[in-house]
């Protein structure tokens, strides 16, 4: 076994968790226990939460300039760290190693860095009349993360805290805790202040619903599932606590009659395998102009080609397996049914071929998806792409809103005004024009069930403040 992790993170140190039981970590990939972390209680959640409380008004009161500076040592032990974070990513989770080392470890190096900035030189207080706007610290942050970004997802939420004057509990994915053990320990050679951040690992049901639900914790911040995210607003609800949630989605790629359509779905097939498609703003319904329908199908169909399934620490892969075998489960049943569906199989499915050890699904292209149906409207979490043709943009832009989600999206066309206007009038978060890349101080957030709140950059700051209006 790779990694046994028998202790918590609390008040700056780490405390023995026995008398807890151990929860298994596999290797997706082997299917092999590579470790073990405790399974937390309510009472370790309170310890969590009483430390960082304890910790609040001294990291508040901190010069802005010093909480800089303890990010700024985080972000150079996390460099140092990278490589041990993109392997252990890779053997947790399941993502190719180069993916890994660019995305699982290197965005949130880059992410940190704009913290550390952000943190040196907060946005100024407003005069409005005769008000000064200031904004303050919320308080205590109960931190609930995913896996599949694991370190990414911490991050994301761990650095604005903190440069904002907050002080955190963390509950990682127990699918991929191992990621969040090697940033602690990172955060403890950092030397960041006894409290300010706290580790504890177990289950949703026990720790997260006790961290949701403790009366000191004043932020719940979530990344997860919408259903999770639902219960979490209930158990904040009680005490008006404020949230703010990161949930899933079921992008749109909306490719118009005139877009360069040898990139526009060479980059749409990409962008939906990403992580095996095990990423929230995955474009998963490509939307086609029909007049490029059947060109679009063929080019789609050979993109898949090339995405070689294997091990993640094999440099020649480019897909690895998905997270858990319920996951792997979950999606084949995706596949059956948006075939049953009425769906055309144009790339994998369910009897291509695959290795034979570890929770892999192959790459997978459905053509001729009714927009109502499940396969269009639920979000898979897999490698599985669903095609829809559209008549016109009006058509494109109907289809495309017609979801529960609004997260993420994309647009096509040689004319970026026409992508501009019908960029507008997607319901959602974000939209990428012709490949534009990803800005990490561009707010990230969904409209709809997609979530409620915004992450990174300076509104992601915002969203861990309280604004106080002084008048004189
Ligand atoms: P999940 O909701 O099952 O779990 C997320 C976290 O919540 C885990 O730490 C889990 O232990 C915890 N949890 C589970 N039940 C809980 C409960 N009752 N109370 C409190 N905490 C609980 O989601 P997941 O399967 O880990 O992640 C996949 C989902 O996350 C997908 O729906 C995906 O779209 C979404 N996601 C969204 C974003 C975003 O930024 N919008 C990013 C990544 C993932």
């Amino acid at each position: 076994m790779e990694s046994e992790r028998t202790d918590f993170y609390l008040d700056g140190r780490w405390v023995s968790a026995e008398g807890r039981q151990p929860l298994e970590v596999h290797n997706p990939t082997t299917e092999q226990v590579i470790g073990t972390v405790p399974a937390g209680t309510a009472e370790d959640v309170a310890a969590a939460v009483a430390a960082a409380r304890a910790a609040f008004e001294g990291w508040a009161a901190t010069d802005p300039a010093d909480r800089a500076a303890h990010l700024d040592r985080l972000h150079a032990v996390l460099t140092e760290r990278a490589d041990d974070i993109a392997r252990t990513v890779a053997t947790e989770l399941g993502t190719p190693l180069k993916v890994a080392a660019r995305v699982q470890a290197g965005l949130p190096l880059t992410v940190l860095r704009g913290f550390v900035d952000l943190a040196a030189h907060p946005p100024a207080p407003q005069t409005i009349g005769n008000s000064l706007v200031v904004r303050e610290p919320v308080g205590v942050v109960g931190a609930i993360t995913p896996w599949n970004y694991p370190l990414h997802q911490i991050v994301a939420k761990l650095a604005p805290a903190l440069a904002a004057g907050c002080t955190l509990v963390l509950k990682p994915s127990e699918l991929t805790p191992l990621t969040a053990y090697l940033l602690f320990d990172a955060i403890h050679e950092a030397g960041l202040p006894p409290g300010v951040v706290n580790l504890v690992t177990g289950t949703g049901p026990v720790v997260g619903e006790a961290l949701a639900g403790h009366p000191e914790v004043d932020l719940v911040s979530f990344t997860g599932s919408t259903a999770t995210g639902r219960r979490i607003t209930h158990l904040a609800a009680d005490r008006i606590a404020r949230v703010s949630l990161e949930l899933g989605g079921k992008s749109a790629n909306v490719i118009l009659d005139d877009a360069d359509l040898v990139k526009a779905v060479k980059v749409g097939v990409g962008n939906a395998l990403l992580n095996s498609g095990q990423t929230c703003t995955a474009w998963t319904r490509m939307l086609v102009h029909r007049a490029r329908y059947d060109e679009a199908l063929d080019l789609a169909a050979k993109a898949t080609d090339g995405y070689r399934l294997g091990d993640p620490l094999d440099p020649a892969t480019r897909l690895g397996p998905l997270v858990s075998a319920a996951q792997r489960d979950r999606v084949r049943e995706h596949i059956a049914r948006g075939l049953a569906d009425g769906g055309r199989l144009i790339a994998g499915g369910p009897d291509a071929p695959v290795p034979q050890r570890g929770w892999f699904v192959a790459p997978t292209v459905i053509a001729d998806v009714d927009p109502d149906s499940a396969l269009a409207q639920e979000e898979v979490f897999g490698p599985v792409l669903a095609v829809i043709p559209v008549d016109d943009d009006d058509h494109a832009v109907r289809v495309a809103n017609n979801s529960r989600y609004g997260l993420a999206g994309a647009v096509w066309s040689g004319d970026e005004e026409r992508a501009l206007r019908v960029a507008r009038r997607l319901r959602t978060g974000a939209v990428d024009i012709n490949g534009a890349p990803f800005n990490p101080l561009a707010p990230f957030g969904g409209y709809k069930q997609s979530g409620l709140g915004r992450e990174l950059g300076v509104h992601g700051l915002e969203e861990f403040c309280e604004v106080k209006a002084i008048q004189r």
